[in-house]
């Protein structure tokens, strides 16, 4: 069980030279986070390379967890072309790895992250969805799975940033939708790409191990705290908020 210590907040505070936290936003990533969709994710990109004739490991798509469609297809073409995707190629393949994602079994809401909304909102935390995907059939369940947990303004998708994660804009974004500073801002978090971009925009990043990734990854990509899974964060987050909120710095 991951402990919540003073120590946690107050190391983060003087890593960051932060006096206090008054944490009045939470950005929360989608993938691996909101959903168990991580795995689909994987056999339709690993489907792609694998057509296209480019080697792929099906466990290499976790670790790109957070790039966007655009990256990720990068990586492929560069292994196997030695260039980037051009913009007509992008076009043309995400649309064929969203088709393939949306033609595997239906994904699931993570357990424990409707009570993590619930708890945002029951003490009114801003909430911003801060995700690498462009993933229409996901994006679009949301309202549905979690009503009123996002109002469609409070997003920010691939489609709103030049840079994606492991890149701070999507997190900075999330902040100035929020119209929060930094130190007033959570992260929740899964992938080591999205936690270091969390991390690197200033925001107290709660990792959440949901898939092979091990917890020093995620350490390691600079998460403040890591959970064991989804229902634990849930559970401890009131305690940790609170917890953030009487911690200062003299
Ligand atoms: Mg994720």
């Amino acid at each position: 069980m991951t402990e919540i210590s003073d120590d946690i907040i107050l190391s983060f505070l003087r890593r960051r030279r932060y006096k206090r936290l008054q944490p009045i936003a939470a950005l929360i990533d989608m993938d691996g986070t909101l959903y168990d969709s991580m795995g689909n994710h994987a056999d339709a990109w690993h489907r792609l390379a694998t057509e296209l004739g480019i080697s792929a490991t099906r466990e290499e798509f976790f670790l790109y967890e957070g790039r966007t469609g655009a990256s990720t297809l990068n990586i492929l073409f560069n292994r196997a072309y030695g260039r980037d995707a051009t913009a007509k190629e992008i076009e043309e393949l995400y649309a064929r790895k969203a088709l393939y994602f949306t033609q595997m079994p239906s994904v699931k809401p993570m357990p424990g992250a409707m009570q993590m909304l619930e708890f945002f909102k029951e003490v009114n935390m801003r909430r911003v969805l801060v995700t690498g995907s462009g993933q229409r059939s996901l994006i679009d369940r949301l309202e549905r799975d979690f009503p009123g947990a996002f109002t469609p303004n409070m997003m920010v998708t691939s489609r709103d940033v030049k840079c994606g994660k492991p890149h701070p804009e999507p997190f900075l974004k999330a902040m100035m939708l929020a119209n929060v500073r930094p130190s007033q801002a959570i992260a929740i978090e899964n992938a080591p790409l999205g936690v270091k971009s969390a991390n690197d925009a200033g925001a107290f990043t709660i990792a959440v191990t949901t898939g092979p990734i091990p917890r020093e990854e995620l350490e390691r990509a600079g998460a403040a705290i890591v959970f064991d899974s989804m229902p634990q964060c849930a559970e401890m987050l009131p305690r940790l908020v609170l917890k953030m909120f009487n911690l200062i710095i003299e």
